[in-house]
Protein backbone atom coordinates (compact mmCIF):
# COMPACT_ATOMS: atom_id res chain seq x y z
CA UNK A 1 0.00 0.00 0.00
CA UNK A 2 0.92 3.63 -0.83
CA UNK A 3 1.26 6.09 2.29
CA UNK A 4 -0.20 9.57 1.41
CA UNK A 5 -0.28 11.43 4.96
CA UNK A 6 0.60 10.19 8.92
CA UNK A 7 -2.80 7.94 8.64
CA UNK A 8 -3.87 7.72 5.38
CA UNK A 9 -3.13 4.73 2.86
CA UNK A 10 -4.05 3.76 -0.71
CA UNK A 11 -3.99 0.12 -2.38
CA UNK A 12 -4.39 0.60 -6.02
CA UNK A 13 -5.05 -2.25 -8.49
CA UNK A 14 -5.80 -1.79 -12.51
CA UNK A 15 -10.16 -2.62 -12.74
CA UNK A 16 -10.58 -3.19 -16.74
CA UNK A 17 -7.78 -0.51 -17.67
CA UNK A 18 -8.87 1.83 -14.66
CA UNK A 19 -6.22 2.45 -12.13
CA UNK A 20 -8.87 2.36 -8.45
CA UNK A 21 -8.01 2.42 -5.15
CA UNK A 22 -9.39 1.87 -1.64
CA UNK A 23 -8.17 3.85 0.94
CA UNK A 24 -7.59 3.43 4.82
CA UNK A 25 -7.83 6.24 7.14
CA UNK A 26 -7.03 5.67 10.67
CA UNK A 27 -7.99 8.52 13.36
CA UNK A 28 -7.15 8.06 17.35
CA UNK A 29 -10.37 6.61 17.81
CA UNK A 30 -11.74 4.94 14.39
CA UNK A 31 -10.05 2.99 11.34
CA UNK A 32 -11.90 4.17 7.90
CA UNK A 33 -11.66 1.69 4.64
CA UNK A 34 -12.73 3.54 2.23
CA UNK A 35 -14.60 1.58 -1.14
CA UNK A 36 -13.81 -1.92 -0.99
CA UNK A 37 -12.78 -2.65 -5.43
CA UNK A 38 -14.54 -4.85 -7.37
CA UNK A 39 -13.67 -8.71 -5.25
CA UNK A 40 -13.45 -9.32 -1.06
CA UNK A 41 -9.75 -10.67 -2.63
CA UNK A 42 -8.80 -7.42 -3.70
CA UNK A 43 -8.99 -5.79 -0.05
CA UNK A 44 -6.59 -8.38 1.44
CA UNK A 45 -3.44 -5.78 1.23
CA UNK A 46 -5.98 -3.57 3.64
CA UNK A 47 -7.00 -5.70 6.08
CA UNK A 48 -3.04 -6.78 6.41
CA UNK A 49 -2.89 -3.01 7.34
CA UNK A 50 -5.96 -3.44 9.37
CA UNK A 51 -4.25 -5.83 11.21
CA UNK A 52 -0.67 -4.30 11.91
CA UNK A 53 -1.77 -0.45 12.51
CA UNK A 54 -5.92 -0.31 13.68
CA UNK A 55 -5.69 -1.89 17.21
CA UNK A 56 -8.81 -1.52 18.81
CA UNK A 57 -9.92 1.26 16.47
CA UNK A 58 -13.93 0.63 15.53
CA UNK A 59 -13.74 -0.07 11.79
CA UNK A 60 -16.38 1.76 9.72
CA UNK A 61 -16.66 0.76 5.84
CA UNK A 62 -17.53 4.04 3.75
CA UNK A 63 -19.08 3.29 -0.41
CA UNK A 64 -18.41 6.24 -1.84
CA UNK A 65 -21.00 5.20 -4.64
CA UNK A 66 -22.79 2.38 -5.48
CA UNK A 67 -20.72 1.60 -8.58
CA UNK A 68 -19.21 -2.10 -8.40
CA UNK A 69 -15.96 -1.25 -8.86
CA UNK A 70 -16.54 0.41 -4.89
CA UNK A 71 -18.39 -2.03 -3.44
CA UNK A 72 -18.21 -5.40 -5.01
CA UNK A 73 -15.56 -6.20 -2.39
CA UNK A 74 -17.75 -5.45 0.86
CA UNK A 75 -18.24 -8.77 1.76
CA UNK A 76 -14.10 -8.77 2.44
CA UNK A 77 -15.37 -7.13 5.94
CA UNK A 78 -18.70 -9.24 7.44
CA UNK A 79 -20.18 -7.22 10.30
CA UNK A 80 -18.53 -4.51 9.79
CA UNK A 81 -20.86 -1.26 9.49
CA UNK A 82 -21.12 -0.20 6.06
CA UNK A 83 -21.56 4.22 5.64
CA UNK A 84 -23.05 5.35 3.07
CA UNK A 85 -25.03 8.43 1.41
CA UNK A 86 -29.12 7.15 1.49
CA UNK A 87 -29.60 6.17 -1.67
CA UNK A 88 -26.74 4.19 -2.01
CA UNK A 89 -28.62 0.98 -0.74
CA UNK A 90 -31.38 1.11 -3.37
CA UNK A 91 -28.73 2.33 -6.23
CA UNK A 92 -26.43 -1.45 -5.50
CA UNK A 93 -29.76 -3.64 -5.59
CA UNK A 94 -30.51 -1.99 -8.63
CA UNK A 95 -27.11 -2.22 -10.70
CA UNK A 96 -27.40 -5.93 -9.12
CA UNK A 97 -30.47 -6.71 -11.54
CA UNK A 98 -29.49 -4.43 -14.01
CA UNK A 99 -29.26 -5.59 -17.91
CA UNK A 100 -26.43 -3.69 -18.62
CA UNK A 101 -24.11 -6.13 -19.78
CA UNK A 102 -21.10 -3.20 -18.94
CA UNK A 103 -21.61 -4.03 -14.97
CA UNK A 104 -20.19 -7.67 -13.98
CA UNK A 105 -21.73 -10.32 -12.05
CA UNK A 106 -21.63 -9.70 -8.39
CA UNK A 107 -18.86 -11.53 -7.05
CA UNK A 108 -20.45 -14.94 -4.83
CA UNK A 109 -20.23 -13.93 -1.56
CA UNK A 110 -22.57 -11.32 -2.39
CA UNK A 111 -22.43 -7.65 -1.82
CA UNK A 112 -23.63 -6.64 1.67
CA UNK A 113 -25.45 -3.30 1.59
CA UNK A 114 -24.72 -0.11 3.54
CA UNK A 115 -26.62 -0.17 6.82
CA UNK A 116 -25.69 3.31 8.22
CA UNK A 117 -26.89 6.29 5.70
CA UNK A 118 -27.09 10.25 5.62
CA UNK A 119 -28.37 12.73 3.27
CA UNK A 120 -26.17 15.59 3.05
CA UNK A 121 -23.45 14.85 5.75
CA UNK A 122 -21.83 12.96 8.77
CA UNK A 123 -18.99 13.84 10.40
CA UNK A 124 -17.12 11.95 12.75
CA UNK A 125 -15.26 14.31 15.31
CA UNK A 126 -12.42 12.43 16.31
CA UNK A 127 -9.42 14.87 17.30
CA UNK A 128 -7.23 15.92 16.15
CA UNK A 129 -8.84 14.73 13.22
CA UNK A 130 -12.60 15.16 11.81
CA UNK A 131 -13.67 13.01 8.91
CA UNK A 132 -16.96 14.65 6.99
CA UNK A 133 -18.74 12.62 4.76
CA UNK A 134 -20.72 15.09 2.23
CA UNK A 135 -23.12 14.23 -0.22
CA UNK A 136 -21.94 15.02 -3.42
CA UNK A 137 -24.25 14.19 -6.25
CA UNK A 138 -23.23 14.97 -10.32
CA UNK A 139 -21.31 11.69 -11.22
CA UNK A 140 -23.59 9.25 -9.03
CA UNK A 141 -27.27 10.16 -7.32
CA UNK A 142 -25.15 8.85 -3.90
CA UNK A 143 -22.10 10.05 -4.46
CA UNK A 144 -20.06 11.40 -1.51
CA UNK A 145 -16.46 12.27 -0.88
CA UNK A 146 -14.55 12.16 2.33
CA UNK A 147 -12.97 15.22 3.50
CA UNK A 148 -9.87 15.16 5.93
CA UNK A 149 -10.17 18.40 7.65
CA UNK A 150 -7.08 17.85 9.97
CA UNK A 151 -5.33 16.60 7.04
CA UNK A 152 -6.46 19.18 4.60
CA UNK A 153 -7.19 15.76 2.45
CA UNK A 154 -9.93 15.08 0.24
CA UNK A 155 -10.99 11.20 -1.05
CA UNK A 156 -12.89 12.50 -3.99
CA UNK A 157 -14.64 8.70 -5.56
CA UNK A 158 -15.41 9.74 -8.51
CA UNK A 159 -16.97 13.38 -8.09
CA UNK A 160 -13.10 14.42 -9.36
CA UNK A 161 -11.03 11.95 -11.90
CA UNK A 162 -8.13 12.43 -13.70
CA UNK A 163 -7.45 12.81 -17.25
CA UNK A 164 -11.25 12.90 -17.10
CA UNK A 165 -14.32 12.37 -15.26
CA UNK A 166 -17.13 9.94 -16.28
CA UNK A 167 -20.51 11.16 -16.67
CA UNK A 168 -23.42 8.49 -15.32
CA UNK A 169 -26.08 10.36 -13.62
CA UNK A 170 -28.79 11.47 -15.83
CA UNK A 171 -29.43 15.11 -16.02
CA UNK A 172 -26.75 15.21 -13.57
CA UNK A 173 -24.52 17.95 -15.10
CA UNK A 174 -26.21 20.77 -13.27
CA UNK A 175 -25.77 19.36 -10.34
CA UNK A 176 -22.31 18.32 -10.34
CA UNK A 177 -21.17 21.46 -11.51
CA UNK A 178 -22.85 22.52 -8.11
CA UNK A 179 -20.89 20.05 -6.30
CA UNK A 180 -17.70 21.13 -7.92
CA UNK A 181 -17.79 24.59 -6.90
CA UNK A 182 -18.76 23.99 -3.26
CA UNK A 183 -15.49 21.44 -3.31
CA UNK A 184 -13.73 24.34 -4.25
CA UNK A 185 -14.56 26.21 -1.01
CA UNK A 186 -13.09 23.32 0.91
CA UNK A 187 -9.65 24.16 2.65
CA UNK A 188 -7.38 21.00 1.03
CA UNK A 189 -4.13 20.52 -0.30
CA UNK A 190 -4.55 17.31 -1.54
CA UNK A 191 -7.20 15.32 -3.48
CA UNK A 192 -6.74 11.57 -4.27
CA UNK A 193 -9.79 10.51 -6.78
CA UNK A 194 -10.59 7.18 -7.37
CA UNK A 195 -9.24 6.83 -10.73
CA UNK A 196 -5.93 8.69 -10.58
CA UNK A 197 -3.37 10.58 -9.04
CA UNK A 198 -2.85 12.43 -5.74
CA UNK A 199 -3.35 15.83 -6.65
CA UNK A 200 -3.74 19.53 -6.05
CA UNK A 201 -7.23 22.09 -6.38
CA UNK A 202 -6.45 22.06 -9.89
CA UNK A 203 -8.12 19.17 -10.81
CA UNK A 204 -11.69 20.68 -9.55
CA UNK A 205 -11.20 23.31 -12.36
CA UNK A 206 -10.00 20.90 -14.40
CA UNK A 207 -12.68 18.81 -14.48
CA UNK A 208 -15.84 21.54 -14.28
CA UNK A 209 -14.38 22.68 -17.67
CA UNK A 210 -14.28 19.49 -19.08
CA UNK A 211 -18.08 18.45 -17.95
CA UNK A 212 -19.55 22.21 -19.08
CA UNK A 213 -17.36 22.50 -22.45
CA UNK A 214 -18.46 19.28 -23.62
CA UNK A 215 -22.31 19.49 -23.28
CA UNK A 216 -21.60 22.80 -24.75
CA UNK A 217 -19.81 21.98 -28.00
CA UNK A 218 -22.32 18.68 -28.31
CA UNK A 219 -25.18 20.85 -27.75
CA UNK A 220 -23.95 22.95 -30.59
CA UNK A 221 -23.34 20.13 -33.08
CA UNK A 222 -26.50 18.47 -32.35
CA UNK A 223 -28.42 21.52 -33.73
CA UNK A 224 -26.05 21.69 -36.37
CA UNK A 225 -27.61 18.45 -36.82
CA UNK A 226 -25.02 16.19 -35.79
CA UNK A 227 -26.25 12.47 -34.73
CA UNK A 228 -25.47 10.65 -31.62
CA UNK A 229 -22.20 8.83 -33.44
CA UNK A 230 -20.99 11.29 -35.76
CA UNK A 231 -19.50 13.55 -32.28
CA UNK A 232 -15.54 13.46 -33.83
CA UNK A 233 -14.42 15.49 -31.00
CA UNK A 234 -10.97 14.61 -29.42
CA UNK A 235 -11.13 14.89 -25.63
CA UNK A 236 -7.49 16.84 -26.00
CA UNK A 237 -9.77 19.80 -26.97
CA UNK A 238 -11.16 19.33 -23.41
CA UNK A 239 -8.24 19.10 -21.50
CA UNK A 240 -5.01 21.26 -20.92
CA UNK A 241 -2.42 20.89 -23.08
CA UNK A 242 -0.30 18.46 -21.49
CA UNK A 243 -2.37 16.11 -20.50
CA UNK A 244 -2.20 12.95 -22.21
CA UNK A 245 -5.19 10.61 -22.83
CA UNK A 246 -4.80 6.71 -23.11
CA UNK A 247 -7.41 4.17 -25.14
CA UNK A 248 -9.27 3.59 -21.90
CA UNK A 249 -10.09 7.63 -20.97
CA UNK A 250 -10.25 7.89 -24.96
CA UNK A 251 -13.16 5.60 -24.63
CA UNK A 252 -14.43 7.00 -21.57
CA UNK A 253 -14.56 10.16 -23.22
CA UNK A 254 -16.76 9.19 -26.56
CA UNK A 255 -19.08 7.49 -23.92
CA UNK A 256 -19.65 10.62 -22.12
CA UNK A 257 -20.10 12.76 -25.99
CA UNK A 258 -22.89 9.83 -26.65
CA UNK A 259 -24.02 10.61 -22.82
CA UNK A 260 -24.04 14.40 -23.18
CA UNK A 261 -26.18 14.23 -26.36
CA UNK A 262 -28.79 12.44 -24.83
CA UNK A 263 -29.54 14.97 -22.28
CA UNK A 264 -28.82 18.52 -24.74
ZN1 LIG B 1 -18.48 5.61 -10.44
Amino acid sequence: MEQLGADVWVHRIDVEGFPTISALVLTPARAFVVDTLMRPQDMSPVLELLAERAGERRLLVVNTHHHWDHVYGNAAFPGVDIVAQRACPRLILAQGSTADESVPLQPPEGVPLPGITFGDRLTYSDEPETVHLIHTPGHSEDSLVVFLAGARLLLAGDTLEWPLPNFAQRDGKDVWVRTLRQLKQLPVDVIVPSHGPAMGKALIDANERYITEVYEVVAAAKRAGAGRHDLVMPASAFLAADVVVDEVYARAHAGNLAWAWDEV
